[in-house]
């Protein structure tokens, strides 16, 4: 528990949230502000900052929950399509410094068609090759 995190106000009860699921470890909540209808957010019950922080069990648990929720959001909703988004530090978007994965259902018909689009980098054969030999 952080006192100063509104995820773990919300888990607490402090702060209210639209709650879809719960579990002994996790939250399930709709988005406030969502990219797209039935967006939500699952938060672990205790506070990890990131995914660097999060142990790896949680870690585990949280993919096998989001398969289980994206199967039933996707039934409930009858959207087309979905996404799994995990950002980590400001630089990658992160606003909210409480480990969360949001659940995005997509929609072939909706307005914001283009929500997870960018542009591309390219990188000479040298380079990548450097960068396979940094990496594995
Ligand atoms: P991120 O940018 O990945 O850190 O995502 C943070 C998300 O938390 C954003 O999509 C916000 O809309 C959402 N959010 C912030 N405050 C609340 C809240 N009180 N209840 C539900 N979602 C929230
Ligand atoms: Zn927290």
């Amino acid at each position: 528990m952080d006192q100063n995190c509104i995820f773990c106000k919300i888990i607490t009860g402090k702060i209210p949230s639209k709650k879809i699921y719960e579990d002994e470890d996790f939250l399930v909540i709709l988005d406030v502000n969502p990219a797209s209808k039935g967006h939500a957010l699952i938060l672990p019950k205790e506070h990890y900052a990131n995914l660097y922080e999060l142990p790896e069990d949680l870690a585990a648990k949280t993919m096998l929950l989001a398969k289980k929720m994206a199967e039933h959001m996707t039934k409930k909703l009858s959207c087309d399509g979905f996404n799994l988004i995990q950002n980590n530090g400001e630089v990658a978007g992160q606003t909210v410094f409480h480990f969360h994965l949001h659940l995005i259902p997509r929609y072939q018909d909706a307005e914001n068609d283009d929500l997870l689009r960018w542009d591309t980098l390219e990188f000479t054969g040298e380079e990548l090759t450097a960068m396979v030999k940094l990496l594995v």
